[in-house]
């Protein structure tokens, strides 16, 4: 039984992390455009160039900073059991300096440069740097309400399905801490608890619409019952999603910008609106707009709900050409094993030598048993 709970960890991380860099590598070279001008010149394949003038394949701020997310994780995220006590403190100090890892040096990112910020996440990571507690790093305006810390929260989905809150309460106040580090008002903290939410039911829900629909009400319960800290009146703002007829909204009614609930939005619209993990992501990015974080957010579910396998191989194939391509590893085995997911049978594992498990996408689809000093090995 734990065997096949492993497994089936190990699929969601997979298709979740992939979904999500593959969807926002999709979106990165038409970054801002107009959906006017994607109608025009719409996105079926994964381009290179255009907006950041990146290599094909390049992931960008969505990507670098869920992978942040993860390797703390992997690093540990122990909890005393007593409320506001569940956190090691030095989880959260230490997922702010892999921020500033990688906005100094480049850590998590494709190619070695960070090319997007967002201000809500560069305010954030200026404030600790200054000395600032990490949970009182993200701004608490109404204007801090961008899509920065919805589009890096899903890998605690994982986490708590490997260790399971104690409560419902204890589940969305961990999810609003982690939010916080770079956006504390409440409304993102919302759009956060919602999207986790939703993930939560991935892992056995055979039906998507069921699993949004489900994780749309719980989180709405949960929220609902929270007046003495304001939710309910936050709540309002995310009204569209939980009306029965949102999946049947026009394409003309769903915004693609930036703004938090836009994006929330706009990703589980084109979820309820497609059937396979390609056409949810490419109608994702095609809204134009914030097309990386749309396809991204939509990327990271619709990549754990198809399962790795719904993701076009070649656009996992895509490899990148930069010279400076071994910054970071990706952290998806890592997390595994921190999470004492064992590996399967090592010797299974196959792999051609010109690829390089440090920076290419083939790689890392192609050795999702390893190890780090196994990846070690083969570098
Ligand atoms: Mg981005």
């Amino acid at each position: 039984m734990e065997d096949v709970e492993n497994t089936k960890l190990k699929d969601k991380i997979r298709g979740g992390i992939l979904g999500l860099a593959i969807g926002d590598a999709l979106g990165v070279p038409v970054e801002f455009q107009s959906r006017k001008s994607l109608r025009r010149n719409p996105i079926t394949d994964i381009r290179g160039n255009g907006t950041w003038k990146q290599p094909p394949g390049t992931w960008s701020d969505d990507t670098s900073l869920t992978l942040c997310l993860l390797d703390s994780l992997a690093d540990g995220f122990r909890h005393s059991g007593r409320h506001n006590r569940f956190i090691d403190s030095n989880f959260f100090e230490k997922t702010m300096k892999r921020f500033v890892l990688w906005v100094e040096e480049g850590k998590y990112t494709a190619h070695g440069e960070i090319f997007d910020i967002g201000n809500a996440t560069r305010n954030a990571i200026k404030r600790f740097q200054n000395g600032t507690d990490p949970l009182k790093c993200g701004g608490t305006s109404e204007i801090d309400n961008g899509n920065g810390s919805l589009m890096r929260i899903l890998p605690l989905a994982f986490y708590f399905h490997k260790e399971p809150p104690q409560s419902q309460r204890e589940f969305f106040d961990i999810i609003h801490a982690v939010s916080s580090l770079t956006h504390a008002h409440k409304r993102s903290k919302i759009a956060c608890g919602l999207y986790l939410s939703i993930a939560k039911n991935l892992f056995d829900e055979t039906d998507l619409h069921n699993a949004i629909n489900t994780g749309l009400e719980t989180a709405k319960d949960y929220y609902g019952n929270e007046k003495e800290k304001g939710y309910v009146k936050e709540l309002k703002h995310y009204k569209r999603l939980f009306d029965t007829g949102f999946a049947k909204l026009s394409e003309e009614k769903i915004k693609s910008t930036g703004y938090v609930v836009d994006t929330l939005e706009a990703a589980l619209w084109c979820l309820l609106n497609t059937d396979n993990y390609k056409d949810c992501v490419l109608k994702a990015v095609n809204l134009g707009e914030d097309t990386d974080t749309v396809a991204a957010v939509a990327g990271g579910l619709a990549g754990m709900f198809y399962g790795v396998d719904a993701i076009p191989a070649e656009w996992l194939d895509q490899r990148f050409t930069s010279s400076k391509t071994h910054t970071h590893t990706p952290s998806a085995q890592s997390f595994s094993q921190a999470l004492s997911v064992p590996n399967a049978n090592p010797q299974s594992v196959h792999y051609t030598s010109h690829h390089c498990s440090y920076c290419s996408f083939y790689r890392w689809r192609c050795v999702p048993e390893s190890v780090p000093e196994y990846r070690r090995d083969l570098h």
